[in-house]
């Protein structure tokens, strides 16, 4: 499979953890009420796919499963430099625990047609369980690279960093694969004039926007409905419990050699208090 590459990236939409959301009487996250960002862990993901297209050509789709609001996350991937979004959304889909999804973003990728390289991000901010991609990996039988912080790709062989305690492995596996984008991987670089200017032009035109986001349910994909929510989610959560704020005081110094700064936060700091702790 020579370049261009087609090339995946799964983003998921979580609620922005400084809105305060909070939590429904259940212990579910009250996303109603929260605000919506992309999933920080997915930045590196999208990165790491817009890198592959700039490096070796091809065109990148961006894979959400969520609430209609979830478009939000994928226009904000045109405007970054993707080609195409897909979003599948469906009510049937409520109450999805990791298996379940991962059925149903396997079906949607299926359904999207040939890729190379599937990208998904190393977690997610709600959700946390690291298991999404692994299990897609696994249902769609290909090989994965799990805390990958660095890749090139060369003769249609991927060589990888892949993050262990203490060091790195270096892996090299044949396309097409999944890898788990490390958060120590590259930044996610500024949107492009060109991306946020044709994004404008798609907020306004429902009929174009649909040329670049394709709006995907249970039934287009061929999905199984007893495998996706509640029905399809062996997982109970029993109890969540909150555990309060953590972290205390901070306060920040600057200075510009090692003497200046600690100098400084000898004279801030009450030595009294500090010696009595
Ligand atoms: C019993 C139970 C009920 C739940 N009910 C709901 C519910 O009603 N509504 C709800 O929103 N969540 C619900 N969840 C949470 C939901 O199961 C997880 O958010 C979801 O399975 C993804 O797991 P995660 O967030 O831990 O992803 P991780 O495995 O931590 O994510 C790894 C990567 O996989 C990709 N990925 C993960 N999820 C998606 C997605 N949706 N779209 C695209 N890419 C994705 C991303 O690239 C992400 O970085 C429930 C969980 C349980 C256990």
């Amino acid at each position: 499979m020579p370049a261009p590459y087609e090339i995946f990236v799964l983003v998921k939409q979580v609620p922005d953890q400084g809105s305060k959301a909070g939590l429904n009487p259940d212990g579910t996250i009250d996303r109603a009420r929260a605000k919506r960002m992309l999933n920080p862990f997915d930045r590196y993901a999208l990165q790491a796919a817009l890198n592959v297209k700039k490096t070796y050509g091809g065109r990148v789709t961006a894979i959400s499963m969520g609430p209609p609001p979830a478009v939000e996350v994928l226009l904000e991937t045109l405007e970054h430099g993707v080609d195409r979004g897909v979003l599948l959304s469906d009510k049937r889909l409520a109450a999805s625990d990791t298996l379940a999804t991962a059925y149903a973003l396997y079906k949607t990728i299926i359904w999207a047609g040939h890729y190379d390289v599937i990208f998904c991000g190393l977690q997610t901010t709600d959700g946390d369980t690291a298991q999404v991609g692994p299990q897609l990996a696994e249902r769609l039988g290909l090989p994965q690279i799990t805390y990958c912080q660095d890749f090139r790709i060369a003769a249609d062989q991927v060589y990888a960093d892949r993050i262990i305690e203490g060091g790195y492995q270096k892996i090299i596996s044949q396309m097409p694969l999944l890898i788990t984008v490390a958060n120590s991987y590259h930044r996610l670089e500024y949107k492009s004039f060109h991306g946020s200017w044709k994004v404008q032009q798609l907020l306004r035109n429902t009929e174009e926007q649909n040329k670049y986001i394709q709006s995907v349910d249970l039934d287009v994909i061929g999905a199984d409905e007893q495998r996706c929510g509640l029905k399809g989610s062996p997982t109970i959560v029993a109890a969540t419990e909150k555990v309060g704020e953590i972290g205390g005081n901070c306060s920040m110094h600057e200075g510009h050699s090692a003497e200046e700064l600690v100098g400084e936060v000898v004279q801030s700091t009450n030595l009294q208090e500090f010696l009595a702790i």
